[in-house]
């Protein structure tokens, strides 16, 4: 065996790497553009119009857009039923129709840290430990009807999403608070802070979502009503999830309640949903 061996080994594997690299977004959006092309499934147009209902409210274009980008979700993320429920295409298109909304206007982006959505027939209990404020450690349990995890996951109450779908209206959907806690989790642990488009969008963002987050403190600990549910009072990625929730579902009491937190959300999910 040549001395060169090892050395032209390690050149071929260089060569190789830099060839995936340099290909695999080609070859990434060239499979996008081939699902986007697909027409869409009579079968799945059903689903959102018994299923999903606000699709409708969208425009023309948006709803085009909305089915190119479930085509892209549902291709490239894994389903998994937990508790025994075996995953049907109604489950699938709904939860990605919703997860979707969140991403329009997005063309390249589809959760890119989002593996798998495991779905339970219904609220789950999950194990939560928790040092309370005398430093005493408790064990317990929490009923969730949904989460999102950093490591790629969004866990889902199936009997939850078609809950939060069904009413379009009411400011409640956990399949766009979870997923609205997988965009800010994009740049690490949720914070309330998420992938902004511009460095200099940081600045107002901060202000606004923390003066609004301060305000909504301050009525929940008063018990005063609001247009965001005291949950969003917990902390700024709840704040976050929370006023996303209502920027999609109630945007015209948003926009007059809290026009400044709108109008952040609108640049932030580049969509005007007072104009649908
Ligand atoms: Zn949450």
């Amino acid at each position: 065996m040549s001395a060169f061996a090892p050395f032209g080994l390690l050149l071929l594997l260089a060569l190789l790497l830099i060839g995936w690299l340099v290909g695999q977004p080609f070859w990434l959006s060239r499979r996008r553009r081939q699902l986007r092309a697909q027409p869409f499934p009579v079968a799945w147009r059903r689903i959102l119009q018994k299923r999903v209902p606000c699709v409708r409210a969208l425009p023309a274009d948006l709803q085009l857009q909305l089915k190119q980008h479930i085509q892209v979700f549902l291709a490239e993320k894994a389903f998994i039923g937990c508790d025994g429920l075996a995953i049907t295409d109604e489950m699938r298109v709904t939860i990605a129709a919703q997860a979707c909304l969140l991403i329009l206007n997005r063309p390249a982006h589809y959760y890119p840290g989002l593996r798998q959505i495991l779905v339970y027939p219904d609220s789950f209990v999950v194990q939560r430990d928790h040092t309370d404020e005398s430093g005493v450690a408790h064990q317990g349990h929490q009923v969730l009807s949904g989460e999102s995890w950093s490591q790629g996951q969004v866990i889902l109450s199936w009997r939850d999403t078609l809950a939060g779908a069904a009413v379009p209206d009411d400011g409640q959907n956990v399949t766009i608070h979870e997923f609205a806690h997988q965009l800010d989790q994009e740049t690490g642990a949720a914070n309330g802070a998420p992938l902004l488009a511009r460095r200099a969008h940081y600045a107002r963002w901060t202000q606004v979502l923390k003066t609004e987050f301060d305000a909504l403190q301050a009525r929940t600990a008063q018990g005063q009503p609001s247009l965001l549910s005291d949950y969003g009072a917990t902390d700024p990625a709840e704040f976050f999830a929370v006023a996303s929730e209502v920027f999609f579902e109630q945007p015209r009491r948003m926009a007059a309640e809290h026009p400044a937190l709108y109008q952040e959300l609108a640049q932030f999910y580049r969509l005007d949903p007072l104009s649908w």
